[in-house]
C-alpha cells in the first residue's frame, strides 16, 4: 500500500506533499466507521481500508489525495472534480486507460454541471500559473479560451479581474518558491550542524 501511495503521489500529484508529511494508514482512528476511506487533514493521514485490488486501490488513493490537495473542502465539488479529471488525463497519458476511465466514471457520480463562471475561470487560471509559472498572461488566457470554448473578447469582457488573479498567482508561486528554498536551507543546516 505504501508503494502504491508513493506511486500515486509521484505520478498524479507531483506538487503535493513534497516534504513527505502525509501518511497512509489502514488502521482506523477511534470513533470512525470501519468500512470508510477518508482523508484526515488534521493528522495528515489518508485512511484506506485494506483488501482492495491494485486498480481499486489506485482509484481510491487518487480520490482521497484529490481531497487532500483541495485545502478548503472535503466535498466532491468543482475543485475536487478538477483534480480528479487532471489525474484521469495523466493516467490516459501514461497508458493507464482503465484507470483513466475509472476515475472519470467516479467523477460523473458527483458531477455538478460544469459552470464556467468567474470563480471557476480564476481557479483554473491560478492552477495554470502554478503548473506552468513561465507562461505569460496571453498564453494562459488563450489556453483557457481554447479549453473552454470562449472567444478572447468575451473572455476580456466577462473576466475582468483575470489580470489581477494572474499577477497574484505569480506572486504566490514566487513566495512559495522562496519559502521552499528557505526551508531546504534550514534542513541542510540542521543535518550539517558542524558546517
Ligand atoms: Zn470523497
Amino acid at each position: 500500500m505504501e508503494d502504491e501511495f508513493c506511486w500515486a503521489k509521484r505520478t498524479f500529484f507531483p506538487r503535493w506533499d513534497r516534504n513527505g508529511i502525509w501518511r497512509i494508514s489502514s488502521k482506523r482512528p477511534e470513533g470512525y466507521l470501519t468500512n470508510m476511506n477518508l482523508c484526515d487533514r488534521k493528522s495528515r493521514t489518508l485512511y484506506v481500508c485494506p483488501g482492495f485490488g491494485r486498480n481499486e486501490l489506485r482509484l481510491l488513493l487518487i480520490h482521497e489525495i484529490s481531497h487532500a490537495v483541495v485545502s478548503h473542502s472535503t466535498k466532491h465539488g468543482g475543485a475536487w472534480q478538477r483534480r480528479m479529471l487532471n489525474a484521469a488525463r495523466r493516467a490516459g497519458g501514461i497508458g493507464q486507460v482503465r484507470l483513466a476511465q475509472a476515475i472519470e466514471k467516479e467523477v460523473k457520480q458527483y458531477l455538478d454541471p460544469l459552470i464556467i463562471d468567474a470563480k471557476f475561470i480564476y481557479q483554473e487560471l491560478q492552477d495554470a500559473v502554478i503548473d506552468c509559472p513561465k507562461a505569460d498572461y496571453d498564453k494562459v488566457v488563450s489556453w483557457l479560451c481554447s479549453e473552454y470554448g470562449i472567444q478572447k473578447d468575451e473572455f476580456d469582457r466577462r473576466f475582468r479581474r483575470a489580470h489581477i488573479v494572474y499577477e497574484n498567482a505569480k506572486e504566490d508561486v514566487r513566495e512559495r518558491t522562496e519559502a521552499r528554498k528557505r526551508f531546504e536551507a534550514l534542513r541542510r543546516e540542521a543535518s550539517n550542524p558542524n558546517s
